[in-house]
C-alpha cells in the first residue's frame, strides 16, 4: 500500500497492490469524489483484491492492483503535473503495479502518465497503446451474458431478452448498442439522465429512471455503473432472473449474493464477466492486436459456464464457486515461487514490461 500526497500539484492517491502471486499487479486508476480518506482507503482495497480474482479467472499471469486519486470531479481534467507526480510514484514501485484506466480516467490520463513512466497501460492506439478498453469489456460482459441466459433458460441468445443496462458510460452505452445489434430489448438508466437519452437514441432503448434500474422488470439486470449495487435489502425488489455487468464488486456484501441465490436469479461474478477490459489490456504485453483481444475475450463464455456449472454442481452460489476456482489457480500456480520469478524474467509469454528487466520486479 502506497500513500501518495503531493501538496504543490494536489495530488493525493493510494496505490494498492494486493497480490503479484501470478505477476505484476494490474488495476485501473480511479478518480473520484470520496467522502473521506477511509473510504477510498476501502475503495483501493476492496477493487485491488477484485483485480487479482479478476486476472485469475481470466487465466491472466497478473496479479491485483488498484490506485485511487481522491479528486472532486472526476470530470474535471488532470493536469499534467499532477499525472506526472502519480507516475513517478508509480515509477517507484518498479512494475510490480501497472496502471490502467477506471472509472473517471481517460485515454488522455494513461498518455500523461506513461510520459514518466513505462509501468502504464490502456495509452492511445497512437501512442502503441490499446486505447480505451471499455468495448473489449462490453463485448466480454455480453459474452458472459449468453452463457448465464444458457444456464437459467437453457438458449443462450439475447434476442428478444429485455436487458435493464445500469449505467450509460463508457462500457453501458457499447453494451446497449452490442445487445440492440442482437435484437435484445434494452432498457437504459444513468444518473445523468442525458447520457441515458444520448444512448437510447443512438440504440432505440428505452430510458429509465436512474431510482427505478434495480427493479426494472426484465431478464438481465447489467450493472455498469458502482459498486455495491447488489444487498440483502434490494434482494427481495429485484425482478431479473440474471445479474451480469461490468461493475466491479457489485455485491455489497456475501449475505447479499445468498438472498439474491434464494430468489432463484443468477449472478455472474463481476470478476468472471467484466475481465474484457483486463484481457484486453493484456494483449499490450505481447504486441497489441485488438482482433486478438475479442478472441481472447469471447473465452469468458466458456468460464462464465463453467462457473455456474461448478455452482450448480456443488449447490452453491456462483460467487462462492468463482473464488474457490481463482484461489485455487493463484495457490497452485502462485505456490511455484520460481516457475512464477522464471515466467517474470523470461520476457514470454509475457513481456508485460515494454522490455524493461523483469528481474528486481518480485517483491
Ligand atoms: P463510466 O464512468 O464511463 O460510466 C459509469 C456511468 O454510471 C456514468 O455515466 C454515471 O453517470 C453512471 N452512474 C453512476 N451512478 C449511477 C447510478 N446510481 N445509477 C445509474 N447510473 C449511475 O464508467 P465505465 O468505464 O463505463 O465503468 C462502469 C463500471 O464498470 C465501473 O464500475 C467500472 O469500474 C467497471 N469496469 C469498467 C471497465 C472498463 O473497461 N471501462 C472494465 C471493467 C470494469
Amino acid at each position: 500500500m502506497l500513500f501518495v500526497g503531493d501538496g504543490d500539484v494536489g495530488l493525493r492517491a493510494i496505490i494498492a497492490v494486493h497480490s503479484t502471486a501470478l505477476g505484476p499487479s494490474l488495476g485501473g486508476v480511479r478518480f473520484w469524489q470520496y467522502h473521506d480518506d477511509e473510504a477510498a482507503l476501502r475503495d483501493a482495497l476492496r477493487l485491488s483484491e477484485a483485480m487479482t480474482l479478476k486476472a485469475a479467472m481470466a487465466g491472466l499471469h497478473q496479479g491485483g492492483g488498484k490506485a485511487v486519486v481522491l479528486w472532486d470531479d472526476p470530470d474535471r481534467p488532470r493536469p499534467p503535473e499532477l499525472l506526472h507526480a502519480l507516475g513517478r510514484a508509480i515509477d517507484g514501485l518498479g512494475g510490480r503495479y501497472l496502471a490502467a484506466e477506471d472509472l473517471g480516467a481517460t485515454t488522455a490520463d494513461m498518455d500523461g502518465l506513461a510520459e514518466v513512466t513505462p509501468w502504464v497501460t490502456g495509452v492511445s492506439e497512437s501512442l502503441g497503446g490499446s486505447g480505451d478498453p471499455s468495448p473489449v469489456t462490453a463485448f466480454g460482459v455480453l459474452c458472459s451474458m449468453r452463457a448465464a441466459l444458457h444456464a437459467q433458460f437453457g438458449n443462450p441468445t439475447v434476442r428478444g431478452r429485455r436487458v435493464m443496462v445500469q449505467g450509460a458510460g463508457h462500457v453501458g452505452s457499447h453494451l446497449a448498442r452490442l445487445l440492440a445489434e442482437e435484437g435484445a430489448e434494452v432498457l437504459v438508466a444513468d444518473r445523468d439522465p442525458a447520457r441515458a437519452e444520448r444512448v437510447a437514441t443512438e440504440t432505440g432503448a428505452t430510458v429509465v429512471a436512474a431510482d427505478g434500474a434495480l427493479t426494472a422488470f426484465c431478464d438481465v439486470l447489467a450493472p455498469c455503473a458502482l459498486g455495491g449495487v447488489l444487498t440483502e435489502q434490494a434482494a427481495p425488489l429485484l425482478r431479473c432472473r440474471v445479474v451480469v455487468g461490468a461493475a466491479n464488486n457489485q455485491l455489497a456484501d456475501r449475505a447479499a449474493d445468498v438472498a439474491i441465490a434464494r430468489r432463484g436469479i443468477l449472478v455472474v461474478p463481476d470478476f468472471v464477466a467484466g475481465a474484457g477490459g483486463i484481457v484486453n489490456i493484456a494483449q499490450e504485453f505481447t504486441g497489441y492486436d485488438r482482433d486478438r483481444a475479442y478472441a481472447e475475450t469471447a473465452r469468458i463464455e466458456d468460464t462464465t459456464a463453467r462457473v455456474l456449472e461448478w455452482a450448480r454442481h456443488d449447490g452453491v452460489t456462483p460467487t462462492d464457486a468463482a473464488l474457490a476456482m481463482a484461489r485455487r489457480r493463484i495457490e497452485d500456480e502462485g505456490a511455484d515461487e520460481d516457475g512464477v520469478a522464471r515466467r517474470w524474467r523470461s520476457g514470454d509469454p509475457a513481456a508485460w514490461t515494454n522490455g524493461r528487466p523483469l528481474t528486481h520486479l518480485r517483491g
